[in-house]
């Protein structure tokens, strides 16, 4: 979830295409990223369309990633559960944190740095309050009470924000990267960003949530930007 300004990312993302049903493949990649250094970066292959996969690469060492923008694919996929938390999914959740907070946002899902996969990441107190950053995987939102209307932005659709109706408290189950049960009690705007971060799992926008009249304003607006090629 956005939380205003824009940013200019550092790292490479490699696309490549093979042929329907080629096998992915694990690989290790040397890339050079921030000011020059070079870095093992992991890279797992993810299908974001019949016939091709994105190579997204991670790394062990911080990392900014590109951040995926409405339009994508990637974005209205169903994210696939993950099965083992392995050193790829705790790296690409690091590298998730360091994006999350350089963008600046309070929230980021893996379908916005092009991970089909179902993790989030979220800090409220922007990097302030430790025991606010909260690493997700497979997060279900088990209980919703109340309600709230607030203003909310999304990274993936950068200088657009609306009202948007949310439950006002949760209660999210997932796990941790330490493959422990997490049962998480939010409210407020933690609960709004969990909503809105678990939506992305699902393919959803925070723009699905507004009435047809709102939601075709903006959507116009964003085919005129994407065609003219300034999205
Ligand atoms: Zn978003």
């Amino acid at each position: 979830m956005a939380l205003g300004a824009s940013w200019v990312p550092l790292a490479l993302a490699v696309e490549l295409h093979m042929p329907r049903g080629g096998a992915p493949r694990r690989m290790k990649i040397r890339t050079a990223c921030g000011s020059g250094r070079v870095v093992e970066a992991a890279a797992r292959p993810v299908a974001t369309a019949p016939g091709s996969v994105s190579l997204v690469l991670i790394s062990e060492e911080s990392m900014l990633l590109p951040i995926e923008k409405y339009g994508s694919p990637v974005l209205r996929t169903v994210s696939a559960p993950i099965k083992n938390i392995d050193g790829y999914v705790v790296a690409l959740a690091q590298n998730m944190l360091e994006t999350m907070y350089a963008a600046p946002g309070v929230g980021l899902a893996a379908p916005q740095i092009g991970v089909n996969l179902r993790l989030l990441t979220t800090d409220v107190s922007s990097g302030k309050e430790p025991h606010q950053r909260i690493i997700i995987a497979n997060p279900e939102i088990v209980e919703v009470a109340g309600e709230q209307n607030g203003e909310e932005g999304c990274l993936s659709i950068p200088d657009f924000s609306e009202k948007v109706r949310r439950p006002q408290r949760i209660v999210v189950k997932g796990i941790s990267l330490d493959e422990k049960e997490l049962i998480i009690e939010a409210e407020d705007l933690l609960a709004r960003c969990f909503c809105h971060e678990v939506d992305h799992l699902n393919g959803i926008f925070f723009l699905d949530h507004l009435s047809a009249i709102k939601r075709g304003l903006i959507t116009r607006k964003l085919k005129h930007l994407i065609k003219d090629g300034k999205w």
